[in-house]
């Protein structure tokens, strides 16, 4: 899998500090590879690989696709319609796992968290670890998912951005933590689930990592999401949130066309400079014209807005007003986020009645403006607080790799 990474890497002229961090680790793969996240002509390849005839192979990936993304096996002998020869031939070099559960925690709202395992390329370092974040609600249930090991940027309020270690997650990795919560939740097509109906019903890229520094990844990923011969849960159902990477916002619309989410947090460029350093390199005005020029964006597929109230920071009545008036011609809805405070940041969630009236005059402007309910807060699976456990879970275990090795 290539890097797009290295060459995007800029200094700030004024401060010399990054606006993005480079990766330090590519992914390697396993000697017996999981066949989840190619492509069907990979899938080909690949069966081409283990001898099946170029007349034969068309009709083979699509028992693959369709056993591995619809029905969810977890191995090759799940695969009853494939002849037993094939399956062994196929286990022989592959497999199908999804990315390792190490940890879940359930919250108690019902909000499930996952720690998953994936592989690194170094000894000592073994495993990097994200976390995936099932969000159930009566009429539907958000999976958060993410597409980088910590995250390239560095944003003021966030968790996340405080990590050192980035590493893009492949397609393979990112479509598999669907398929950990499919497999956790008993929610594939064949298997009974308590509401009869599906339980992941809608996508959204928010957890860790910017998905627009990891493109090329992030759009196969969720073109199989999408693809209703599999997974299918459909492109407006799924959302992509990005801090303003503005080059591939166009890219995103015409390459994958999910909807679109904007991490907007402040109105001049001066707080959001601050907030959202990436601002410096795309400021507030180039980001809301890819909003304008976004393809497919509608009164029916509004661009969301996200917005963090922070105490005192960008929570007062003016910030309001500039809002409305800088989303004036886009058709825009206005997410309102409680800030989800982590050890060691200095910022405060804005008080419940500056929050009510933010929203109120927004309301009155006529923007929806659901303010969103942290949900998973005792786990800390709320936005921005991802992977603070396992950082502490990763030093532990690096020690006792360090311990095992001088132990060989
Ligand atoms: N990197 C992408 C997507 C992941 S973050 C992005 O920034 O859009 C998902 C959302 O959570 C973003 O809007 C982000 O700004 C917000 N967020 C980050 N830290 C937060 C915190 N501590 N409290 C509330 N929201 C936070
Ligand atoms: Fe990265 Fe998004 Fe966090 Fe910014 S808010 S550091 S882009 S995850």
């Amino acid at each position: 899998m290539t890097d797009n990474l290295t060459s995007i890497v800029a200094l700030d002229a004024r401060t010399s500090v990054p606006l993005e961090k480079t990766p330090l680790e590519t992914y390697v793969p396993p000697a017996r590879p999981s066949l989840i996240g190619l492509s069907r002509g990979e899938l080909a390849q690949c069966l081409g690989a283990i001898g099946v005839a170029p007349a034969q192979r068309k009709m083979r990936v699509q028992q693959l696709w369709h056993w591995t993304y619809f029905r969810g096996a977890r191995n090759f002998g799940e695969m009853t319609s494939v002849s037993k020869e094939m399956r062994a031939r196929l286990d022989e070099r592959f497999t199908v796992d999804r990315p390792e559960v190490v940890a879940e925690q359930v919250s108690s709202d019902g909000t499930r968290k996952w720690l998953l395992r994936l592989p690194s390329g170094d000894r000592l370092e073994k495993a990097h670890e994200v976390e995936c974040v099932y969000i159930p609600e009566t009429d539907r249930g958000t999976l958060c998912v993410s597409s980088q090991v910590g995250c390239t940027l560095n944003c003021a309020f966030c968790h996340t951005g405080t990590q050192r270690l980035v590493r893009n997650l492949t397609a393979g990795e990112i479509v598999g933590q669907v398929m950990v919560a499919r497999d956790r939740l008993n929610d594939w097509a064949d298997r009974d689930t308590p509401s009869g109906g599906r339980l992941v019903t809608n996508i959204v890229m928010m957890g860790m990592g910017e998905p627009l520094y990891n493109f090329e990844a992030v759009r196969d990923a969720l073109l199989m999401i999408a693809d209703n011969e599999g997974i299918g849960i459909s492109r407006r159902r799924i959302t992509l949130s990005t801090s303003g990477v503005v080059p591939n916002i166009i890219r995103t619309g015409e390459e994958i066309g999910v909807m679109l989410a904007i991490s907007l947090h402040a109105v001049r460029d001066e707080l959001r400079n601050e907030l959202v350093p990436l601002n410096r390199k795309y400021p507030i005005a180039e980001l809301l014209q890819a909003c304008r020029d976004y393809p497919g964006a509608s009164n029916a597929r509004r661009i969301t807005f996200e917005y963090v109230m922070l105490k005192g920071v960008n929570d007062s009545l003016d910030d309001a007003k500039r809002l409305v008036r800088l989303l004036k011609g886009i058709p825009a809805k206005i997410n309102l986020i409680p800030f989800n405070p982590w050890p060691g940041t200095d910022y405060e969630c804005s008080d419940w009645d500056q929050i009510e009236k933010f929203s109120e005059y927004i309301f009155n402007a006529g923007y929806s403006s659901p303010v969103r309910t942290p949900r998973g807060r005792d786990i800390l699976a709320a936005c921005g607080q991802l992977k603070s456990e396992t950082e502490k879970l990763s030093a532990r275990e690096r020690q006792a790799l360090r311990a095992m090795a001088m132990t060989d």
